[in-house]
């Protein structure tokens, strides 16, 4: 399986998900969207309640903030995938609980193996703990760490920086530095030779080798 049938097969099987409560107010899943070549993943908390009527991620007010933000980075949401730590609508908006993370992290982690990103930026403190739990957003964000064999960014959630004016102008600065960043995780990429390539069988070529 190649990773486009990988991420649809993945986005078959949380449409008829059942593994946790979020289940039973869902319309539509919402298993994340962009292409299985993305260099960069977006990773934010889950759907609300545009999400949960069209099936796709950041659709509402924050996601129009977001388009704003990726224009930012000098990137197009076609050229990113993007998409969030639990696929079904928490009620009301709620935050997602410990229970459903640990549910439906199992797709998200399938994702980012079928995508093998170059950077993943996580949206808000819920994606962030998949991978820093003990850290507090407003001390990280904008900055680009490991975490094992990847390379991090936190970002503040889109949604959050239009509740609070004041933290506009800092998300807006994070996601500037977002092609620098790129340059770097390029650069810091380890190249392994490709030895008996098969220009038959390109999908099982590797698509992105280590970044390490
Ligand atoms: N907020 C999120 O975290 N994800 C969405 O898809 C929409 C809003």
């Amino acid at each position: 399986m190649n990773a486009d049938q990988t991420l649809a097969q993945i986005a078959e099987e949380v449409s008829i998900c059942q593994d946790c409560a979020l289940h039973f107010s869902r319309r539509k899943a919402v298993p994340g969207v962009g292409p299985a070549n993305s260099e960069i993943m977006f990773i934010g908390e889950g759907p609300g309640f545009n999400e949960n009527e069209q099936g796709l991620p950041f659709v509402g007010a924050a996601g129009k903030f977001l388009d704003e933000l990726l224009a930012q980075g000098g990137l197009a949401r076609k050229d990113v995938w993007i998409g969030n730590v639990v696929k079904c609508r928490p009620p009301d908006n709620r935050d997602p609980l410990p229970e459903e993370l640990a549910t439906c992290d199992r797709y998200l982690e399938r994702q980012i193996a079928a995508i093998n990103p170059r950077i993943i930026v996580t949206l808000g403190r819920f994606s962030m703990s998949k991978f820093f739990p003990d850290t507090r957003i407003s001390a990280v964000h904008g900055q680009m760490r490991r975490c094992g064999e990847r390379f991090i960014i936190s970002m503040f959630h889109p949604a959050a920086a239009l509740h609070q004016a004041k933290l506009k102008p800092t998300i807006l600065a994070d996601f500037a530095l977002l092609p620098a960043l790129l340059e770097k995780a390029r650069s810091l990429q380890t190249v392994i030779p490709e030895i008996n390539k098969d220009e038959d069988k390109p999908e099982e070529q590797p698509k992105q080798l280590s970044l390490f």
